[in-house]
This record gives C-alpha cells, sequence and structure tokens, in this order.
C-alpha cells in the first residue's frame, strides 16, 4: 500500500478506516477488526458522537499487545462549536480522553465555519454563527500549533478548505496545513485542489470514496447511477476480478492521496484494505478522469446562510 510522507519523516498509510455514521453498538468492533486485519489508520471526528466506543476498540488491541499504539496514526476533528481560541485545547483534550489516548497522530479543523457555542445543537440562523471576525480561523489554527508544541497532536491540519481557504490561511502563518481532508471519488475529482496541495506539500486525504453509500434524489433525478453502481466502475471492477469498492477506493490511493472508506461490516472491512493490491492502467484511469461532474454528497452549502459570512464555502 502507498504510504503518505510528512516533512518531519513521518508516514501514513494510505488506507484508513472512516467512521462517521458507524453506529456506537458497531464501531467498536469494526475498529478492532480493523487494527486486526492489518489497518494502521483510523478516522475519527469529535461530532460522529461515537469516539468513547471507537476508543474502546482501540484500547482493547493495544491492552491484548496485538498491536501497538505508535504503529496506528488516529485522525481526529475539532469540530465547528470550538473555535474560539479558549475552547480548541479544551475540545481536543476531551477527545483524547474519549478516545482513551495521549496524543493523536492528526487533528484537523473539521470545516472552515464556526458556530456560536453558546447555541445547542446545529445552528439554525445566521446568529447562530459566529462570523469570521469573531472567531478568525488563524486564532483557531494558532491553537492548533500550540497543541502541537505541547505533544497532544504530532501533526495538524485542515478539512473541507478551498484553495482559496488554504490561501488566506497561508498567508498568516508560517505553519502550513499538513492535510486537507475533502469530498474527493470520481464524481468529485478535485483536479485544481489536488495540484495546488501537492505544489505546497499539503497532503490529502478522500473522504467519501464510496459516495457515503447513497444515491441522493438530485442523482436520481439526473438519472445518474450511485458510484458503487456506475457502469464504468463495475467494468473495471470486473475486469480486474475486483468489486467496485475496490476500485473506487485503488483509483484514490493510486492518485497519491489517503483514503477512508467507512464500513462496519466484517467482510467489506477486510475487502476494502485487500484494495491496495489491484493495480489501475491508463485506460482505466483515463475512463474514470472521464467521470467527473463535480458533484457532491457532502455539501457544506447548508452552512451557508444570509449575512452569516459563510456565503463562499467552494469558493474556487
Ligand atoms: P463512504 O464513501 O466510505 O461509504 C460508506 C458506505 O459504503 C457505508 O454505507 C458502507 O456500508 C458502504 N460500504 C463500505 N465498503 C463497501 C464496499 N466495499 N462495497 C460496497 N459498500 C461499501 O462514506 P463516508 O461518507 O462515511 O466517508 C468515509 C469517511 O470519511 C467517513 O466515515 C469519515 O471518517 C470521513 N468523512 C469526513 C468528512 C469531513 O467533513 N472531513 C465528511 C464525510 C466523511 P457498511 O458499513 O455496511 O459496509
Amino acid at each position: 500500500m502507498k504510504k503518505l510522507k510528512f516533512k518531519n519523516g513521518d508516514t501514513l498509510d494510505a488506507i484508513g478506516l472512516g467512521t462517521w455514521k458507524s453506529k456506537k453498538g458497531k464501531v467498536t468492533e469494526a475498529v478492532k477488526i480493523a487494527l486486526e486485519n492489518g489497518y494502521k489508520h483510523i478516522d475519527c471526528a469529535a461530532v460522529y458522537g461515537n469516539e468513547k466506543e471507537v476508543g474502546n476498540g482501540m484500547a482493547e488491541i493495544f491492552k491484548n499487545g496485538k498491536v501497538k499504539r505508535e504503529d496506528v496514526w488516529v485522525t481526529s476533528k475539532l469540530w465547528n462549536d470550538a473555535h474560539k481560541k479558549e475552547d480548541v485545547i479544551p475540545a481536543l483534550k476531551n477527545t483524547l480522553n474519549d478516545l482513551q489516548l495521549d496524543y493523536l497522530d492528526l487533528y484537523l479543523i473539521h470545516w472552515p465555519v464556526a458556530f456560536d457555542p453558546e447555541v445547542e445543537g446545529f445552528p439554525e440562523t445566521a446568529d447562530d454563527y459566529l462570523s469570521l471576525e469573531e472567531a478568525p480561523l488563524i486564532e483557531t489554527w494558532n491553537e492548533m500549533i500550540k497543541a502541537k508544541e505541547q505533544g497532544l497532536v504530532k501533526h495538524i491540519g485542515v478539512s473541507n478548505f478551498s484553495i482559496q481557504k488554504l490561501k488566506d490561511l497561508m498567508a498568516e502563518t508560517d505553519h502550513i496545513p499538513e492535510m486537507n481532508q475533502v469530498e474527493l471519488h470520481p464524481y468529485l475529482q478535485q483536479n485544481k485542489l489536488l495540484e495546488f496541495c501537492s505544489k505546497n506539500g499539503i497532503n490529502v486525504t478522500a473522504y467519501s470514496p464510496l459516495g457515503s453509500g447513497d444515491r441522493p434524489d438530485e442523482m436520481k433525478a439526473k438519472d445518474e447511477p450511485s458510484l458503487l453502481e456506475n457502469p464504468t466502475i463495475v467494468k473495471i471492477a470486473k475486469k480486474h476480478g475486483a468489486s467496485p469498492g475496490q476500485i473506487l477506493i485503488k483509483w484514490s490511493e493510486q492518485r497519491g492521496t489517503a483514503v477512508i472508506p467507512k464500513s462496519t461490516n466484517e467482510n467489506r472491512i477486510k475487502e476494502n484494505l485487500m484494495s491496495a493490491g489491484y493495480q489501475l492502467d491508463e485506460e482505466d484511469m483515463k475512463e474514470i478522469a472521464d467521470l467527473d461532474y463535480h458533484f457532491r454528497y457532502v455539501t457544506g452549502k447548508f452552512f451557508e446562510l444570509e449575512g452569516n459570512s459563510y456565503e463562499n464555502i467552494y469558493d474556487d
């Protein structure tokens, strides 16, 4: 399997386990199966509401000595309600406590969007957000740097940042984000963003690589197949004796990004890691390149309310 490299020499196994929407009753077992079967990379987030259960799975495996903590890369993310500078490190400490870890390998700002921490739950009106003036991203980022200096995290990065958002942040800091985790699959190939990140030494992680296992209404309306049922993907899968999921994962890995398919099903967890064993040829890559139609499954557009200063989530 490919490995991503970081400036300090650390490496990250490209294929990891996603945990969004993994049910509390299932995710402990999923994490154990993953670690027992060779996964060395787990993707978490405070907002997924299951970090305690993810932590229980890791703790069991580390305790029985099957896998060592230092051999696993654990990523988590700062939720939008903790962007104020005094809230960043306490939020990170909650995550560490839930995951039963002393440090994270990577901590990401989940979205370039800040909620008013006083507001319970998901914001409904523009007033429920903090403006970029009230919670400047650079202030949040400077706390991430402090967390790294304190040894609470080894690497820091961002998620759902467009080229413009990266440029804005980079103009204010010498500490370039080490990772940008974004939606990335054949229907949303993000070529410009990949090029920008590559030029600036920013690694990229592909989320929702299987299209979140979904076929949203807009897709049905356009008569577009889900990613897993796309005839080109299905054809390439048959050609290689692989599953469509494996082709989608391999495609991301082969392009040099990390990729974090979510599954709580034992066979699919194993199948997804085995994707690394295939090789897509030039013709396959060309056919998949033609599938891009800029479709987002996870759209930050729902943060864009008139007057909340988040009108341009995808400003490139
Ligand atoms: P994925 O694209 O990973 O798809 C997951 C779905 O596909 C589930 O329904 C799963 O079901 C199914 N599945 C898994 N493996 C296979 C397979 N081999 N064949 C067919 N179906 C399969 O969706 P996610 O949106 O969860 O994205 C992956 C991860 O990325 C998340 O879990 C999260 O960690 C991260 N993420 C980050 C975001 C961010 O804002 N930074 C946003 C969204 C995701 P089953 O479990 O039953 O196998």
